[in-house]
């Protein structure tokens, strides 16, 4: 039997557990925070991102992570952590409606259900939006769209994980050391304890660089925060879209309110975030008049953990066999088809085509690829800085 050790108890590294259980191998999960999900997969707008993602390639990748939450769903049970909803957008100018609609054009080509539509597909769609509040006469609707709880979704995992008997968890416990024979990485270093294994599996998020720099591996990863909001349940009409709009995202909650997220706020993230979660929630009460008298009940920042070309960081480099990375933004979407393929790389099974663009010694472009990503570092979002020590605190 395989001995795995994984590190991080987010979305990746509760996937990756969870198939490696099921494959057969022992798996000693390490994770610093005193519970799962406490990372950026407790910080995160979780929607279903496929419809926005390119290049071609990478779009496909994302599709069989949207599937993967299906087959996953099925599979292990429980409550439900992903939530179909349609995805709606606009834009404010003639430059995003044409972008917008090559962007619908395409994704029909990739047989996505997407159409535009007249404002007044509103009131019957997503009734809780003020239609005032659309300053253009044309909407893109994407019909296969839906958002994920991470957080239940990590711990469905991890139950089922566990149902399988060979996985032992360790919280509030920072790996702090990777022991090597020779160039090989044995094991994970913990304070004073050590796990030996023949894997280690590289899940820490926006850690991740650090934990790799243990066994001197540079990856090529940058941090992104973002500050999220979420209001108390509407008083009114529930939100029943996700948005993406000018200057704003939001999404449905499990509890009838909706989670704020906007990337030109994220720009202003700079060590203090006084008066920006404010600013969120008045920007989406601005497009939803219930948020007004539902308030804001929890603001916090995520990292973003993104490889500098914005694709995934899967697989071992040269130098540090053993040491097995597993990285990737998007990574609520993604996780169910890294998880399944890097789980069977890892035990033993024959090198996974899918995953043959992302290994992480790969030449990485300057630019990033993805052409949602780069969208968001257009707008405003931007590498972490000084407020970087604040990261996934409550703010
Ligand atoms: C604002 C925002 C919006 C987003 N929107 C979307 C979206 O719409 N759709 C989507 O699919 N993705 C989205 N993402 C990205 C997605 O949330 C992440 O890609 C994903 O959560 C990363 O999961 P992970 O398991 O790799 O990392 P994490 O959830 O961060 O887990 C890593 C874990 O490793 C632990 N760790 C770190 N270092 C160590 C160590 N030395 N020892 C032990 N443990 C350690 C951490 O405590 C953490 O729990 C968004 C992210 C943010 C911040």
């Amino acid at each position: 039997m395989n001995r795995v050790v994984v590190v991080g108890a987010g979305v990746l590294g509760a996937c990756v557990t969870y198939h490696l259980a099921r494959a057969g191998a022992h798996v000693v999960l390490v994770e610093q925070a005193p519970g799962p999900a406490a990372g950026t997969s407790g910080a995160t707008f979780a929607a279903d991102v496929t419809h926005l993602k390119t290049p071609y390639a990478y779009y496909r990748l994302n599709r069989q992570g949207s599937e993967g939450h299906l087959r996953l769903a099925e599979e292990i049970g429980g409550p439900g952590w992903r939530h179909p909803v349609p995805h709606v957008q606009w834009a404010d100018d003639e430059d995003g409606r044409r972008a917008l609609r090559e962007r619908t054009s395409r994704a029909r080509q990739w047989g996505r259900d997407c159409r535009l539509a007249p404002v007044s597909a509103l009131r019957d769609l997503v009734p809780a939006v003020d239609p005032a509040a659309c300053p253009t006469d044309e909407i893109v609707v994407h019909g296969d769209a839906a958002w994920f709880d991470a957080p239940r979704f990590v711990r469905a995992l991890l139950d089922a994980a566990a149902r399988l008997g060979t996985v032992e968890t360790h919280y509030a416990t920072p790996v702090t050391g990777l022991p090597r024979d020779g160039e090989r990485v044995t094991g994970v270093r913990a304070g004073a304890r050590t796990w030996h294994a023949d894997a280690v599996v590289n899940c820490a998020g926006p850690g991740a660089d650090r934990v790799a720099a243990l066994a001197g591996v540079a990856l090529p990863l940058r941090r992104v925060p973002g500050l999220i909001a979420t209001s108390g349940p509407l008083p009114g009409r529930p939100l029943t879209a996700i948005l993406s709009v000018p200057g704003l995202d939001l999404r449905p909650t499990a509890d009838g309110g909706v989670l704020a997220l906007s990337w030109e706020v994220d720009g202003r993230l700079r060590g203090a975030v006084d008066g920006l979660p404010e600013e969120l929630h008045r920007r989406a009460r601005a497009v939803v008049p219930g948020v007004a008298g539902a308030g804001i009940v929890d603001a916090r920042i995520g990292v973003r953990p993104v490889p500098l070309d914005g694709l995934p960081l899967v697989g071992e480099v040269p130098g540090a066999p053993g040491l097995y990375h597993l990285v990737s933004h998007s990574g609520v979407t993604l996780a169910p088809v890294l998880g399944r393929l890097a789980a069977g790389e890892i035990t033993g099974g024959a090198s996974a085509s899918e995953l043959a663009g992302y290994r992480p010694d790969r030449t990485v472009a300057e630019g990033v690829e993805d052409e949602n990503l780069r969208a968001m570092d257009r707008r405003g979002a931007r590498p972490a800085a000084r407020h970087e020590a604040k990261a996934q605190a409550e703010v």
